[in-house]
């Protein structure tokens, strides 16, 4: 089974299609989210509608969270409040209701779904082996994928030790039985590695092993309508930057 995996999608209309495509001709088996179709990005409801119908699995991200009412605003900076207060005022009953009834956490194939980290689900950002320790000591999973950070990484656990890896675009990372991984796929929507291409992944089951894809899409386009929706310039500038 091929299982496309998508994250923190923010909103970027023109990054989810470009990704939509590029993964279409791949004939994967079922896609998943985990999280973050919201926040920052000008196009919240076509995100959801289009991605929606697509979707075997789905976790909740602290953006939903915010934009159907689940967490105060307060905890994010003050460009993702603005953005945030945007986002509430143009999301669709529909889209809302969608994301209220986001899980924190969901499972696919054996391996685990969550936003942060296996250990706080939709909080937590997983940026050094002694956070992802903390994840492996708190929860028993095998193979774990993540975004949040919206930056690639893989946390490997071998032998009560957690070192981590980088995961290149396009170079398979073959899953070992006796290891225990935590995978983080990127960002669709806002990538902040220093590249700006969207990036996902796909998990192959029967390897195992997961890809990452990095695809360049029309940042422009989106940074116009973001423009357009007055949401705040340094949003609209880290695009092109990815970061
Ligand atoms: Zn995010």
């Amino acid at each position: 089974m091929r299982v496309g995996l998508l994250s923190d999608i923010h909103a970027n209309l023109e990054a989810l299609q470009t990704v939509l495509e590029h993964l279409e001709p791949q004939n994967l088996d079922a896609l998943v989210c985990l999280g973050d179709f919201v926040g920052y990005g000008p196009d919240p409801n076509e995100c959801v509608a289009l991605l929606r119908p697509r979707l075997r699995a789905a976790v909740l991200g602290n953006h939903d969270q915010a934009a159907f009412g689940g967490r105060p605003i307060s905890d994010f900076n003050l460009y993702a409040q603005t953005a945030m207060v945007w986002t509430m005022q143009v999301l669709a009953p529909d889209a809302r209701a969608f994301l209220a009834e986001l899980p924190v956490r969901a499972e696919l194939e054996g391996v685990l779904l969550v936003h942060g980290s296996p250990r706080q689900p939709v909080d937590e950002y997983m940026f050094d082996t002694r956070t992802a320790r903390a994840s492996f000591v708190a929860d028993g999973f095998r193979v774990a994928f993540i975004g949040h950070t919206h930056q690639p990484a893989v946390f490997v656990e071998r032998n009560h030790r957690v070192s981590a890896r980088g995961l290149l675009p396009e170079v398979p990372l073959s899953l070992q039985p006796t290891y225990r991984y935590i995978v983080n796929i990127g960002s669709v929507g806002q990538p902040r590695d220093t590249d700006p291409r969207a990036a996902y992944a796909v998990l192959d089951t029967a390897g195992p092993s997961v890809t990452l894809y990095r695809v360049a899409y029309a940042v422009e386009h989106t940074q116009r309508k973001m423009e357009a929706a007055g949401l705040p310039v340094p949003l609209i500038e880290r695009l092109a930057l990815g970061r």
